[in-house]
């Protein structure tokens, strides 16, 4: 369950230690389970301390970080939700559009994870990020785009780059059910994009990951493909990408 007090909090208007202290209150008060109240505060005196701290430890061109070299355009359903009929992509996009606002999750796995594995400029997805949410600063968007979401530090910031196929997001959501791409299938008119893209992206990158020593576990996995396989995952995955050039244009 989300607070939404993100931008109180980063407005000046709560601080962080007032937030801390309302929790435990209610903990004792209303005695709450300790491990949501625990993983809350980890999140308000961890996550954002840490890369509040991060953000000032870093150099001045930390923005401009491009591990991966990745430099397709952000597509055009960014910006108008009504382009694109992925469900999660689509839902979470108009939530954006009506509030300003997404979830931790939406953020990392729907959002960010699609334009890690499709190959956006890291810099486009973060302008994307800065324009549309009503909590972008840049101390916390750099950080949490740059550094965690796309990995473009290569790694300063977080241990493994956050890609994930339909699974995880069938896992954390309900929308995979009531979506017209099937979250089982990695190749073919209905499979999903973020399974294409999620190996397509593996494929692409796979001797950089190498030497992340959290990856050597998902990367054995791209030995079970087959070549045809490999084959028809990379033809998917261009013409998706081309598909969306002529939309454009
Ligand atoms: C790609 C991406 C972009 C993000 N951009 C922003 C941003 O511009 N501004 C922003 O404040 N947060 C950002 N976050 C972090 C986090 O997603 C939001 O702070 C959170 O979703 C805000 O909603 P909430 O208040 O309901 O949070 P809750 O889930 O209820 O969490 C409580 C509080 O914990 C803090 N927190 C939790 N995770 C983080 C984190 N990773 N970084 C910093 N603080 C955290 C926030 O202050 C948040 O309000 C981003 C995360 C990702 C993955
Ligand atoms: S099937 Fe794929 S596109 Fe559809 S909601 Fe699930 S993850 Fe998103």
């Amino acid at each position: 369950m989300a607070s939404l007090i993100s931008p109180y909090l980063n407005l000046g208007l709560l601080t962080p230690f007032e937030v801390i202290q309302a929790v435990e209150n209610a903990f004792y008060e209303q005695k709450l389970e300790i491990n949501s109240i625990e993983g809350y505060i980890r999140q308000v005196l961890g996550w954002r301390e840490y890369l509040h701290g991060f953000y000032h430890y870093s150099d001045e061109n930390y923005a401009q970080n491009n591990w991966f070299n990745h430099t397709e355009p952000l597509p055009a359903f960014y910006w108008d939700s009504s382009l694109t009929d992925m469900n999660c992509l689509h839902q979470t996009l108009s939530q954006v559009e009506k509030m300003g606002y997404a979830h931790h999750i939406q953020r990392l796995m729907v959002l960010n994870n699609f334009a890690l594995i499709i190959g956006v400029s890291p810099q486009e997805i973060e302008n994307w990020f800065h324009a549309v949410f009503i909590d972008a600063y840049d101390w916390v968007m750099q950080t949490n785009v740059i550094g965690m979401g796309q990995f473009a530090d290569g790694g300063l910031l977080a241990s493994k780059p956050y890609a994930a196929s339909a699974n995880y997001i069938d896992k954390m959501s309900d929308y995979c059910g009531k979506c017209v791409y099937q979250k089982n299938t990695r190749i073919g008119e209905k499979a999903c994009p973020f399974n294409y893209f999620y190996w397509d992206f593996l494929l692409r990158h796979q001797d950089q990951l190498r030497d992340q020593g959290r990856m050597s576990l998902i990367l054995g996995h791209l030995d079970r493909l087959t070549t045809d396989e490999i084959n028809m995952i990379q033809f998917q995955a261009h013409q998706w990408r081309q598909q969306q050039k002529s939309h454009k244009t």
